[in-house]
């Protein structure tokens, strides 16, 4: 089975503490990496003829060099998306985008400025991710209009039970605002890390029900789109390898800031760097750990919401490294 998608958390460095954040970014060492390795970890991606990227993080706009490495991949004829909360975007960065990606995704959890900082964590995130899809659609318009390349444009919404009654309201106001829009996603919040804590997924988790209701609410809310923006729902479970849910979550390959390979899409277990072996090899290993007996017999327990966040849980502890662990610890001690 080969490596198609790479997800590429190029930094943990970020600006916000999003509730829902499984990667616990703003809150742990950023292991970002210089220019130069940067451009090392994306040709490790091109040489295994991936065909689709995902740059995300932390917030990747802030990393020296986010530019050419998506440069680099896409140049290779990889789809790059990238991920932002909107926090850095100005209509320079928005001309940096267009040449050097293929799509640009901005999150957006509500559809009200209480709802989204509040998940979000802080005070004006709401009204600067509006500000950057302005510029974002101001930039792609125009360079449109000018026949030249640039981006698609898409919002993605991260479903937690604080904002799972607002999506309605959201679409016909996100998509009338912003001509040039594309897509909306709606995803469920993913129950990893922070995110599979037992106070979060108490407080914000999906219950089964509501995961459930979501792909049957995608025509409905498609129908409340302007502008023929194209709208999906996700419940996420595609990232769950070797689910009943997982065959397109089963070719992810999930890197860290510093290079490492992770051995599941979204767990704690690393199998070594790309920066130090070949990629052929921690695939290889990669692979075996996803098929570890153990690890199968709690991935074949998942059925709910709650159920992923406990054996994340359980994998979190099981095979994360001495310092993720005791990363862990310190998350719970202080209660995130
Ligand atoms: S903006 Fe993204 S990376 Fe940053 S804390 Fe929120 S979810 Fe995590």
């Amino acid at each position: 089975m080969l490596a198609e998608r790479f997800v590429w958390d190029i930094t943990y460095a970020c600006p916000l503490r999003c509730t829902h954040c499984y990667s616990e970014s703003g809150r742990r060492p950023p292991k970002t990496l210089t220019p130069a390795d940067l451009m090392r970890v994306a040709d490790v991606i091109v040489g295994v003829k991936a065909k689709r990227a995902a740059i995300s993080g932390g917030e990747p706009l802030i990393v020296d060099g986010w530019r050419d490495a998506a440069k680099r991949l896409r140049d290779a004829g990889i789809y790059v998306t990238l991920y932002t909360s909107g926090w850095v975007m100005d209509e320079r960065v928005a001309e940096d985008l267009a040449g050097s990606v293929t799509k640009v995704i901005v999150s957006l959890d509500g559809a009200t400025e209480a709802t989204h900082d509040a998940i979000r964590q802080r005070s004006g995130s709401h009204r600067r991710a509006r500000e950057a899809l302005g510029a974002l659609a101001r930039v792609k318009n125009d360079r449109v209009a000018s026949g030249r390349e640039t981006y698609s444009l898409g919002v993605d919404y991260t479903v937690v039970r604080s904002n799972f009654n607002e999506m309605d309201a959201f679409v016909p106001d996100i998509t009338k605002s912003f001509p040039g829009l594309d897509y909306v996603r709606f995803a469920m919040a993913v129950p990893e890390g922070p995110a599979a804590d037992e106070d979060f997924a108490e407080r914000e988790l999906l219950t089964n029900e509501e995961m459930l209701a979501l792909p049957a609410s995608e025509a409905r809310l498609a129908a409340l789109a302007r502008h023929g923006v194209q709208v999906s729902v996700t419940d996420m479970r595609y990232y769950v390898p070797y689910s009943p849910y997982g065959t397109v979550g089963a070719t992810i390959a999930h890197l860290e800031p510093d290079g490492q390979l992770r051995a599941f899409g979204v767990y704690e277990a690393k199998v070594g760097s790309v920066l130090e072996e070949p990629f052929e090899v921690l695939w290889r290993r990669a692979l075996a750990w996803r098929n570890d007996p153990f690890v199968m017999e709690q991935i074949k327990s998942i059925e709910t919401p709650h159920d992923w966040a406990r054996v994340a849980r359980v994998l979190d502890r099981r095979y994360g490294s001495d310092p993720d662990k005791a990363r862990i610890a310190l998350r719970l001690a202080k209660g995130r």
